[in-house]
């Protein structure tokens, strides 16, 4: 979608600090980082949302699943812990309308909600 500014970073045209790249995915850190590791694990292909993942999406979300936890271990946060979450719809506060799972460690993080 030319107007979603995730699909500018896969594309390259708005700068990101990459974590990790393949045909299918794309992590960067957070512009605004809410935790000493902050990383945001993307398909490179448009989804809106969790809502809108169809079944044909289920190995892409699975790799991307592993993928995070690939990137937790190479950010030294395997054993200290960590957390991964993905905001859907107005109530989660979502304000990016493109699929994306925050990776959130290095630090003790708060209860959820
Ligand atoms: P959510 O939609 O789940 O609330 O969060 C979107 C996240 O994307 C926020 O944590 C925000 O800081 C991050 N973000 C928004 N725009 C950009 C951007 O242009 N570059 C990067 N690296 N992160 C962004
Ligand atoms: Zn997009």
């Amino acid at each position: 979608m030319s107007e979603c500014i995730f699909c500018k970073i896969v594309a390259g045209e708005v700068p990101s600090s990459n974590v990790y790249e393949d045909d299918q995915v794309l992590a960067f850190r957070d512009i605004n980082p809410e935790a000493p590791v902050h990383i945001l694990a993307i398909p490179k292909k448009h989804i809106a949302g969790l809502k809108d993942v169809s079944p044909e999406d289920r190995a892409l979300i699975g790799h991307i699943m592993t993928v995070l936890k690939e990137i937790a271990r190479d950010e030294g946060i395997e054993d200290s812990g960590y957390r991964v979450l993905t905001n859907c719809g107005p109530d989660s506060g979502q304000i990016v309308d493109h699929l994306h799972f925050h990776l959130l460690g290095g630090r003790q993080l708060g209860k959820i909600g």
